[in-house]
């Protein structure tokens, strides 16, 4: 077999070299058998009997989940249990086994066959989340039904790389991060669930692959790069050997980063910024904290929202900001307010069908037109500021209208409290996300009535090359050093300074240690990115002087294409520290 070089999206960084373990083929085809009138209660009992089984699976994972990775993770399997309440489907299994007299096996197949094509033909997020929560608890019970094992990801006893069409949560969830070396799948972008899964599990992955699981059998060998979206199948002994030597330079460079834990982000010359964490989930707290994080620069609430039937209420949301704020004690956490819709959907709140969803009823037009959602995370993150060093940010502004109406609503929310005679800072800081060009452009502005700016490149580099972030297709158009994209993040950064206030980035660019280079010769103030990056960006940044990024900078800005800005930076960046960027395999 010679090598096969695939190429897919990178979710999460690092390389890992081992056997294929392709997942998710299970053969639970089932034949009809007739019985007898005598037999049905039988039947009807063992349907019952697996139902009761597959519960309790459910439970027991999902308490280990939340043991092991916090109580939100868990939250996943709520929906689960709930397609086990469903008397609809759990009636309708018992009444044709009663009228057909077919052996319950086949029933339920047929009948969760027709469930899961009725929901597949009906094009609404909400209920694509629900097939998948019904194909999995299905497969459970069948899998009960016909007293076979699962074979789950916990259950691996070998070190392997998962190749799998797609992973659902629980499947991630339930990985073991000793044996699961990698995973790969066939779909799924940068920002779906399972890449954001891998960032804080810290396994590297490769995702949107599209023919993984029709290329790579069991066993195959495998080498995956998180970094660059690599999959090579079969590696030649050149090739294997080239990776070996990156792995053990990675692993090598890795120990003596973390020698970086508690130094500052400070140039050779001195010029301090700030480097921070984006976290997902509160209970990511320890893990920034290992990676030497100042703060928290970006905390994405909707993953508070996602994963339960119903919307979080004040004090549920109070007591996860106030542990948040505990934690951190005066280092800073910047919780972004509710950013849904676009690409980020929740069971709890039925959004409407849109044609464009990332241009439409999302983030905070969705919050403006709905004060009671917003100003209960409002009053929550002001009850809680008293407790740390809390900042509220405001994502998808697009122009001074959307900051005043949104700041508005915080004042009500702190009159709402004062009635009350409940504590909050009074002068907690309300800044904005640059992500919508029209804000870029018009920052100036907007820099008179914000704290503070995050410049989101995730959305803004979108927005601006009107390329769509999750279409693989187009992805070799998704450039953050377009020269559109720099221009316009040099003007924000510009406009923030001359109003006096900080200017960071939070969107996945900045985790890019060339583009750090870049900008930190902008003047960026603050780098907010996965945990996992931290180390590597504080390392650049004190490699470098501020004058020396500054001229890099410039350069930099008179090039006319993505791809030469792209050049010029990988070539500076190998320059400054040959040792780490100067041999990519
Ligand atoms: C961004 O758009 O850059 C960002 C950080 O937010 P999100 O990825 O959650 O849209
Ligand atoms: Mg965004």
């Amino acid at each position: 077999m010679s090598e096969v070089i695939l190429k897919g999206i990178p979710a999460a960084p690092g390389i890992a070299i081992g056997p294929a373990h392709v997942f998710g083929h299970e053969d639970l085809s089932v034949e009809s058998h007739p019985i007898t009138e005598g037999q049905v209660p039988l039947e009807i009992s063992r349907f019952e009997d697996a139902l009761i089984q597959t519960r309790q699976e459910i439970i027991a994972l999902q308490k280990k989940i939340a043991q092991e990775m916090g109580v939100e993770h868990g939250e996943v399997f709520d929906a689960h249990l709930l397609v086990l309440e469903d008397r609809t489907l759990i009636e309708e299994v018992i009444s044709r086994v009663k009228k057909d007299r077919l052996a319950v096996d086949f029933i339920f197949n047929e009948v969760l066959q027709h469930y899961a094509s009725v929901f597949a033909r009906i094009e609404d997020e909400y209920l694509k989340e629900r097939i998948s929560d019904i194909n999995d608890v299905g497969r459970r019970i069948l899998r009960n039904l016909l007293g076979r094992k699962r074979t789950v990801l916990a259950d691996l006893d070998y070190q392997a790389v998962i190749v799998a069409h797609d992973l659902s949560p629980s499947d991630t969830a339930s990985m073991h991060k000793n044996r699961v070396m990698a995973f790969v799948t066939d779909i799924g972008g940068k920002t779906s669930h399972t890449a954001i899964m891998a960032k804080s599990l810290e396994i590297p992955a490769v995702v949107g692959l599209e023919s993984g699981t029709a290329q790579i059998k069991n066993g195959d060998p495998l080498i995956v790069d998180g970094s660059s979206g690599f999959v090579i199948v079969a590696p030649d002994p050149e090739t294997l050997k080239r990776y070996e030597i990156q792995e053990e330079k990675i692993r090598g460079i890795s120990q003596v980063l973390t020698t970086l834990k508690d130094l500052p982000a400070e140039t050779r010359d001195g010029t301090r910024v700030v480097i921070s964490a984006n976290i997902e989930f509160p209970d990511e707290v320890a893990s920034v904290l290992q990676h030497g994080a100042d703060g928290v620069g970006l905390y994405r609430t909707e993953y508070f929202y996602m994963n339960r039937k119903d919307l979080p209420t004040e004090d549920e949301q109070y007591a996860a900001y106030k542990q948040l704020a505990d934690s951190f004690k005066e280092r800073h956490v910047i919780i972004r307010t509710l950013d849904l819709g676009g690409d980020k959907f929740v069971s709890s709140f039925q959004f409407p069908k849109e044609m464009s969803p990332f241009m439409g009823w999302r983030a905070i037009r969705f919050c403006l037109a709905r004060p009671d959602i917003f100003k209960m995370q409002l009053r929550a993150l002001l009850r809680a500021s008293v407790h740390g060093n809390l900042k509220i940010m405001f994502p998808m502004i697009s122009g001074i209208d959307e900051m005043r109406q949104a700041k508005a609503l915080v004042e009500e929310s702190k009159g709402e409290l004062q009635r009350k005679n409940i504590p909050f800072n009074t002068q907690i800081e309300v800044g904005a996300m640059i992500e919508v060009p029209s804000a870029a452009l018009t920052s100036d502005v907007l820099a008179k009535e914000s704290a503070f700016f995050s410049i989101g490149t995730n959305d803004l580099i979108q927005y601006a090359l009107a390329v769509d972030r999750t279409n693989e297709k187009i992805a070799y158009l998704y450039e953050p050093t377009h020269p559109g994209v720099l221009r316009l993040v040099k003007d924000v950064i510009e406009a923030g300074h001359r109003a006096g206030i900080r200017v960071g980035m939070c969107g996945e660019m900045v985790s890019e240690p060339e583009i750090a280079l870049l900008l930190l010769g902008m003047g960026l103030d603050e780098f907010s990115m996965p945990s996992v990056s931290i180390l590597e960006i504080k390392n650049v940044i004190r490699s470098v002087t501020r004058d020396q990024v500054r001229g890099i900078a410039e350069e930099a800005l008179t090039l006319t294409t993505g791809l030469q800005v792209d050049d010029f930076l990988k070539r500076k960046l190998r320059e400054i520290l040959p040792d780490i960027y100067g041999q990519q395999p």
